[in-house]
């Protein structure tokens, strides 16, 4: 392969990849659906192992009357009963808000390899928009990061269930 050949299948890989994000990121958005109908605040999560999803959660602090009710705490819960394991190596975590602190914490600590999420949470997002507690030596963090996967629709959502409860409360 000369240096072209080379770089267009490179280029042709990273489209792949985002391709399979999108993909998982569509379940994640699917979960978040779940949220809206629920009355919980949009935000949906899976975790992937090996290419297939292990655990599901939406957001449910309203349900459940728990402030740590967020979508990732859920299902990182779900994916170590699944495993029977606290660690996650070599998961994936799609979300489809940027993680805040508790949640970008959470999976740092259960050893997720690799966190996508959709929309960028500039007030509270901890994996890099406001913090940065992943990708960070101090914590010992080896957790990857991808942002903006599906964003437009991920951040549709939040903020048209914000709309529409404005609405409703006028
Ligand atoms: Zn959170």
């Amino acid at each position: 392969m000369n240096r072209q050949e080379k770089a267009l299948a490179l280029a042709e890989r990273e489209r792949e990849e985002i391709k399979r994000k999108e993909n998982f990121m569509r379940l994640a958005i699917a979960q978040a659906k779940a949220a809206r109908r629920a009355g919980e605040v949009p935000i949906g999560c899976v975790i992937v192992k090996d290419g297939a999803v292990i655990a599901r959660a939406h957001n449910m602090r309203q349900k459940r009357r728990l402030a740590t009710a967020h979508a990732e705490m859920i299902a990182i819960e779900r994916a170590c009963r699944k495993t029977g394991d606290w660690r996650l190596n070599g998961c994936e975590m799609y979300v489809t808000l940027e993680p805040c602190a508790m949640c970008a914490g959470a999976a740092a600590n259960a050893r997720i390899s690799s966190v996508v999420f959709g929309a960028y949470e500039p007030k509270s997002g901890a994996c890099g928009s406001h913090l940065n507690l992943l990708e960070n030596a101090g914590l010992n963090s080896n957790t990857q990061v991808t942002g903006g996967i599906l964003k437009e629709e991920c951040s549709r959502l939040i903020t048209e269930f914000f709309a529409q409860k404005r609405t409703s409360e006028e």
